[in-house]
């Protein structure tokens, strides 16, 4: 008999995880998810769901589970959700509806969403077809979920990706030890199978203009998201071996260099690493590195307190021996060809700047070197530029495309969701937009 107590995932251990690419969180067993489901209070008002922007009606699917009905735990999360398995693993769960949960320790909602996901088929639902056609561009979260949504009304959906594997960042960014590849294309595949033509290697603003899709199709929903990466602006910063998280990420998981010379993509095994920057991507990128036999140290300007990465890699990440080192800043990379070293100045934290943190300000006379063999830049990315180029959509500062309460761009039957207009943001608040905009669309088509 299990104790009615928390249940606890069972992990990899520290050393075999960083031999392996292979997924660090195993999650739970059938029995573990029953134990963790029947913990729910099966609250009046729940506010779990609050907290939870893609709207699933947790409370519901929970019990569902406690009672041992998988498939019907899946059916009512898919009414909301097209990316359970997706989500269940890389929602940023205790800043959403687990924070929300009344629960002392709170239900581990995602790891009940990611059981259901891996444990239960997707069924498709026949639904009538009407004869309305929307292009959706790139195929991340936001422009799977809002694919799916209107595919799930009826609507014919293409969407054109400009890689060739769908997904967005879920496939070139996050690694597969977080992310196993083979969930993503499973749920890709599960919104193929609702209707959805995916039509890859397909760039829009170079095949063909947003105006020529207008031509072809009643609404246009475009999700290309942030995934031009920002550089330090400091010398040193062109030599070999000094990458873009963006750029390392994408060799290793879309490209998978990790298995070279099986792929044809090569990467630099380097003795010594440095990753620069404090978020998800920074820890991403630092247990690739470790993975392929790196040494790695973490700088970050600001201190731990204001670290943006989610306490659970960071976690993960010291115990598979990464370094941090806070309140540190690089002033130049260098080396004559390759890198060699980095420069860096210690920090202190002065009055909160416009992002309400602390401003990192550096302190005189404290430089030092690290020596390294390669730099992962992990400081942030923007809007890609490239389908702006083809039409003269209203744009925010930083170049995201500007878009109403409704998701509507400054152009007609355009619609505009996820990181291409919020910046920067999680996977739950794309998918959130994807499918705000979906029933957006569907009643400007309706209204005619
Ligand atoms: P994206 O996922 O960026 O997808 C955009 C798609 O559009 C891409 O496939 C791209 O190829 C395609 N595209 C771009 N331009 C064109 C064009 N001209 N024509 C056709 N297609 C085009 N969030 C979390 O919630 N949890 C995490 O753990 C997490 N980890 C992250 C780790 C990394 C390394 C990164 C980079 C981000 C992480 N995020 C995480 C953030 C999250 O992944 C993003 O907020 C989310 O993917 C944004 O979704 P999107 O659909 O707007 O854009
Ligand atoms: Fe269950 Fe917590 Fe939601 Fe209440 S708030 S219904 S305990 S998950």
């Amino acid at each position: 008999m299990m104790e009615n107590k928390e249940q606890k995932q069972k992990e990899m251990s520290p050393e075999e995880r960083i031999k392996s690419f292979k997924e660090v969180s195993l999650g739970y067993t059938k029995e573990q998810a029953i134990e963790e489901a029947k913990r729910c209070l099966q609250c009046p008002v729940p506010l779990c769901e609050k907290g939870c922007p893609a709207g699933i009606l947790i409370k519901k699917f929970i019990k569902h589970i406690a009672d041992e009905e998988f498939d019907l735990a899946l059916k009512v999360i898919l009414e909301k959700n097209s990316l359970p398995g997706v989500c269940g693993r890389v929602c940023p769960a205790e800043e959403q509806c687990k924070k929300k949960c009344i629960c002392k320790p709170a239900i581990n909602i995602n790891l009940l969403e990611r059981f259901v996901a891996d444990n239960s088929e997707k069924i498709v639902k026949n639904v009538k077809k009407t004869g309305k056609k929307i292009a959706v561009v790139g195929s991340g979260p936001a422009g799977l979920a809002c694919s799916s949504e209107l595919a799930l009304m009826g609507h014919e959906v293409v969407v054109y990706e400009a890689l060739h594997k769908p997904g967005g960042v879920l496939t070139y960014g996050i690694p597969e030890f977080r992310l196993p590849k083979k969930i993503v294309m499973d749920e890709a595949n599960y919104i193929k199978k609702l209707g959805v033509s995916i039509k890859l290697n397909s760039v829009v603003g170079k095949l063909f203009s947003v105006d020529e899709l207008l031509k072809k199709h009643d609404a246009i929903f475009i999700a290309t998201g942030a995934g031009l990466p920002y550089f330090l602006g400091i010398n040193g910063e062109n030599l070999n071996n000094v990458y873009s998280a963006n750029e390392f990420l994408t060799r290793n998981n879309l490209m998978k260099s990790y298995k070279f010379p099986e792929y044809i993509t090569p990467v630099k095994r380097a003795e010594k690493t440095v990753v620069i920057g404090g978020g998800n991507v920074a820890i991403d990128s630092a247990r690739v590195a470790k993975r392929l036999g790196s040494d790695v140290t973490i700088i970050y300007r600001r201190s731990r307190a204001e670290m943006p990465a989610r306490d659970e890699e960071v976690k993960h990440a010291e115990e598979e021996g990464i370094k941090f080192m806070f309140l540190t800043n690089p002033v130049k990379i260098i080396g004559k060809e390759d890198v060699e070293a980095v420069r860096c100045i210690r920090m202190k934290l002065g009055e909160p700047d416009d992002s309400g943190r602390r401003r990192p300000l550096p302190v005189e006379g404290s430089e030092f070197m690290i020596k390294c063999g390669q730099v992962i830049v992990a400081i942030g990315q923007g809007p890609n530029p490239l389908i702006g180029k083809t039409i003269d959509l209203n744009t925010g500062k930083k170049g995201n495309i500007a878009v109403n309460e409704k998701y509507e761009t400054s152009i007609e039957k355009v619609y505009a969701g996820g990181d291409i207009a919020s910046g920067s943001a999680t996977v739950i608040n794309a998918i959130h937009d994807g499918k705000v905009a979906a029933k957006e669309i569907d009643e400007k088509l309706k209204r005619g």
